[in-house]
């Protein structure tokens, strides 16, 4: 068997592309070895892994689906052995299928809360088992500010973002004691592939700043929790939304 990784190791889900992507970039440049996962976009994740060794550090691509339970646990068992520890777990994986809540498809509520609640359950509980036996480590979570503040169409997306901030609340102060930190991001309207869609024009009219904001703005942000830089920073939301509110 290869020899264990005994650098500083992070794990982000939906790292194919988008805030993933960037927050892969961010960390590799951080020095952390870094496993990408990805839905189905091979290519995308390989493209993230030539830009985490662009950086400077190293990773490795994982296929999984944050949803399903078994598949998420057998990547965190080949982590787990790959590892001395893990260090940094970021939950960004996320989808959205918007729709009026009265007339939405019990599909779009179910598979909105699979990724996005059930993904951060499945990654995070045997994570955390292993980061309290470490007595180290830092969580974050990609929320929205849709799961704060609700937004008209997207009830599922938000009830998503709004479990996992109250979850993620919840285990900071469980954790705390341990030496572990649990937060949270909240972004509002960020340039990517999620977004593409929307009328751009009307959307920064909304926005104090008068512009949407770049994937590597959030990634920032993710660095600074995850560093000693916060180190008395848990069980916080953070919001990089240019001013909205
Ligand atoms: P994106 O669609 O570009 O990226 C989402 C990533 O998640 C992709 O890599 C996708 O493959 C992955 N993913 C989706 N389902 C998955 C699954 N079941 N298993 C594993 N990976 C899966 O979008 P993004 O804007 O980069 O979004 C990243 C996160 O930020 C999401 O959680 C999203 O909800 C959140 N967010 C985005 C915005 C925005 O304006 N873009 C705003 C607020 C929050």
């Amino acid at each position: 068997m290869s020899q264990k990784i005994n650098t500083k190791t992070a794990v982000i889900t939906g790292a194919s592309r988008g805030i993933g992507r960037a927050i892969a970039i961010e960390l590799a440049g951080q020095g952390y070895y870094t496993f990408i996962n990805y839905h189905s976009d091979k290519d995308g994740a390989g493209q993230t892994l030539e830009q985490v060794r662009a950086a400077g550090s190293n990773g490795e691509i994982m296929q999984f689906d944050v949803a399903d339970k078994n598949q998420s646990k057998a990547a965190i068992d080949h982590i787990v052995d790959r590892c001395e520890t893990i260090d940094v777990l970021v939950n960004n994986a996320g989808i959205v299928d918007d729709g009026l809540f009265i007339m939405m498809k019990e599909e779009s509520w179910d598979k909105v809360i699979r990724t996005s609640l059930d993904g951060f359950y499945n990654m995070t509980k045997p994570i955390l088992k292993k980061m309290v036996r470490q007595k180290q480590g830092a969580v974050v979570s990609i929320a929205s500010l849709s799961g704060l503040t609700g937004n008209r169409g997207q009830a599922n997306y938000s009830a998503a973002k709004a479990g996992l901030i109250g979850a993620s609340r919840s285990i900071a102060s469980e954790v705390a004691r341990i030496g572990i930190r649990v937060n949270v991001v909240a972004p509002g309207l960020i340039e990517t592939d999620m977004t593409k869609d929307l009328p751009m024009a009307n959307v920064k009219t909304m926005i104090p700043m008068a512009r949407v904001g770049q994937p590597e703005e959030v990634a920032r942000v993710v660095k600074f929790l995850c560093s000693e830089d916060a180190s008395y920073v848990t069980g916080q939301v953070i919001s990089v939304n240019g001013g909205m509110f």
